[in-house]
């Protein structure tokens, strides 16, 4: 997979290619990266890239020629390649979306600034405005850091398949609680104890102690999800008992 990051800025967005599981991701030839300043694109002698929007209004826009120069550069229009505009407007960055983006040869990523781009920069070049959640960020570096780091993880030798397998949005579900040593936990508020359940070794128990625990933690924090899971019938047999057992849980949602 090659990442091309399109920024005014793009110093925010190289270092994260130089550390940790991505840096590993490079060297072993999974992931690839190229950044483009935009601003060497702009044509004036000041490298200037923004102007007032038409019809008025609050702040600056991202001037079409400098970004347009900038993709075509990248090569935008080539077929093996899915240009997204990361936007507050775009539709919202899921599990599942990360998993279609990361099956991508490349994805090129526009980072806004101001207050965006000139819609026909859009009409013309970008198969997807995606957004990383219902607020405003100051600029779209750091949502397409969001949108990397979703995408490259899932890609074929960079973490191992059974990290990825119970982990939160699998099945419609979002993780169970974890626990690490020590077995007994000093703390502000007396001795806590791992539950007793994962020091048994009963591997089916701790299983079905999960499963429950991923069923009452999404009830807590996010029941759209369980409702959206039984809307597309996402549960299997077990995980459907457990939500029925869960008095009054079926009714809530
Ligand atoms: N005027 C825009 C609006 O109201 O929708 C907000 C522009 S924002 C201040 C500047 C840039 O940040 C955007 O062009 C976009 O690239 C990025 N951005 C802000 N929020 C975002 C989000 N939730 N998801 C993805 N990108 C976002």
């Amino acid at each position: 997979m090659k990442y091309t990051v399109l920024s005014l800025f793009p110093e925010i967005i190289d270092t994260f290619f130089t550390a940790s599981i991505m840096a590993k991701a490079i060297s072993r030839g999974i992931v690839s990266y190229r950044s483009i300043n935009i601003r060497d694109y702009a044509f004036d002698k000041h490298k200037t890239c923004d102007d007032a929007p038409y019809g008025g209004g609050a702040g600056m826009l991202m001037m079409p020629e400098p970004l347009s120069q900038a993709l075509a550069a990248a090569g935008a229009k080539e077929a093996d390649k899915r240009v997204i505009y990361l936007s507050p407007s775009g539709r919202l960055l899921t599990q599942d979306l990360a998993k279609d983006l990361s099956r991508e040869q490349e994805l090129i990523l526009i980072c806004g600034r101001y207050e965006g781009i000139d819609q026909r920069v859009i009409d013309i070049y970008v198969d997807d405005e995606v957004s990383i959640g219902d607020y405003v960020l100051s600029s779209g570096e750091t949502a397409a850091l969001a949108l990397i780091d979703a995408t490259y993880r899932l890609l074929d030798g960079v973490i191992s398949h059974e990290s990825l397998d119970e982990e939160s949005f699998s099945g419609g579900l979002l993780e169970y609680p974890q626990y690490t040593r020590p077995e007994i936990y000093d703390n502000i508020q007396g001795q806590m104890r791992v539950p007793e359940i994962l020091l048994s070794g009963h591997h089916e128990n701790i299983r079905r102690w999960r499963l429950k625990k991923r069923v009452e933690k999404t009830f807590a924090n996010r029941p759209d999800l369980l409702r959206n899971g039984i809307k597309k019938g996402l549960f299997d047999e077990e995980t459907r008992k457990i939500i029925d057992e869960l008095s009054g849980i079926t009714e809530e949602l």
